[in-house]
């Protein structure tokens, strides 16, 4: 781009006389090459993304996901290959696949309303927009990639949030599974898949950025084509969600329509600044998505309300609703057997939940004291994921 610009002043420079019009016109045309190659080289620059890969913090930190699990499987349900538009630690996301398809959801519901003065977000989690066609189709080219065999499926969505949430003491770690609700009616992950990767860089999603997990339910896992990306009067980018504080999750623009970089952002990937809320200006806190990993929510500044509900009796627990990028495969793992599902509802290491219940037949409440989970809660799972 420079060198186009410094050619443009020469060829504005050389007088028109008619011994130097040949000239003249070399240097246009030479001006009108370099421009493009120009602007070619640096829209392929700005499209490439530093991968996230290995930036999981076990507290809250910049650039980083401070998750609340912290062990995973590297063999985890998922994209089965990568693609050519990973290159090294950078991938391309406008030279990945997409899912194929358009499928819309007449039935899409969400109604958000206040009631003695909390926020209730209810929605059946169906996407108002047309999202691809799930499962992949074996004749899908994604299907090369990622066979994710999951269909879009609803979801019952009950958030009881704070109209003004606060700071917590300190901030806290991102779950698995649902982060926030956005107002096109997916919901938002955090930035890995079930094996912990930049689920961005690896998974194949439809053209609105979504897919669905193992329970059905349509999310997205970074600021997607079809999310809200509007702007207030003051150029800041509009609401986008609701995080589980509260808290609200808007685009990448910052007031004055300044393209928000996580070095503005603080460690949770929020700031606080004047937005629409709730019908007027308030300055409040709130998260940014852009592309810069983690991408949305880093760690939950305020503190994290009522789990959302979802109508799969596995997760109705209060726990992640599962894997990322896509719990994949229906049932348990040929060979892996149900303690590999509860490791995954649990969002816990195979190898810790199988030192934790010890021989057959497992100890439950020895399980539980270990794993700092609900003794009730693990007894339901292993009933559920008897082996047939
Ligand atoms: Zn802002
Ligand atoms: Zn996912």
């Amino acid at each position: 781009m420079r060198k186009s610009t410094l050619l443009l002043s020469l060829a504005v420079i050389i007088p028109k006389t008619k011994g130097s019009v040949k000239l003249y016109r070399l240097f246009l045309m030479a001006m009108f090459v370099m421009f493009t190659v120009g602007v070619a080289s640096s829209a392929q620059g700005h499209d490439s993304r530093w991968l996230g890969d290995g930036r999981i913090s076990s507290g809250p930190k910049i650039n980083h996901l401070f998750s609340c699990q912290q062990n995973f499987n590297p063999n985890a349900p998922g994209a089965h290959r990568t693609g050519p538009w990973l290159q090294g630690d950078k991938y391309h996301p406008h030279k990945k696949l997409h899912v194929n398809g358009k499928v819309d959801w007449p039935n899409a519901r969400i109604n958000i309303v206040t009631e003695k003065g909390m926020r209730i977000v209810r929605a059946n989690n169906l996407p108002t927009h047309p999202t691809g066609e799930f499962p992949i189709r074996q004749s899908d080219p994604a299907y090369q990639y990622d066979r994710n065999p999951n269909s879009i499926r609803e979801q019952k969505i009950l958030m009881r949030l704070p109209l003004m949430p606060k700071f917590a003491q300190s901030p806290s770690c991102v779950p698995m599974g649902l982060t926030a609700f956005t107002l096109v009616g997916g919901a938002l992950y955090n930035a890995v898949d079930a094996g912990g990767r930049d689920a961005p860089a690896y998974e194949i999603l439809d053209v609105c950025g979504g897919h669905p997990e193992r329970s059905g339910q349509y999310h997205y896992h970074d600021y997607a084509p079809c999310l809200p990306n509007g702007t207030d009067q003051n150029g800041h980018s509009s609401l986008i969600a609701y995080a589980l504080d509260g808290f609200g999750v808007f685009g990448v623009k910052d007031v004055g329509g300044r393209t928000l970089t996580n070095k503005n952002l603080d460690v949770c990937h929020g700031h606080e600044g004047p937005v629409m809320w709730d019908g007027t200006v308030q300055n409040i806190y709130h998260y940014h998505m852009n592309d810069e990993y983690p991408y949305s929510i880093g760690c939950l500044r305020g503190t994290r309300a009522q789990k959302a509900n979802t109508n799969n009796p596995s997760s109705a627990g209060g726990q992640p609703n599962q894997p990322q990028g896509g719990p994949r495969r229906a049932g348990p793992r040929r060979g892996d057997g149900p303690l590999a599902a509860i490791a995954r509802e649990l969002s816990v290491d195979l190898n810790e939940l199988r030192r934790a219940v010890g021989p057959p037949p497992p100890d439950i409440n020895r399980a539980a004291r270990l794993l700092k989970i609900d003794p009730k809660r693990l007894r339901t799972l292993f009933q559920q994921n008897r082996p047939r």
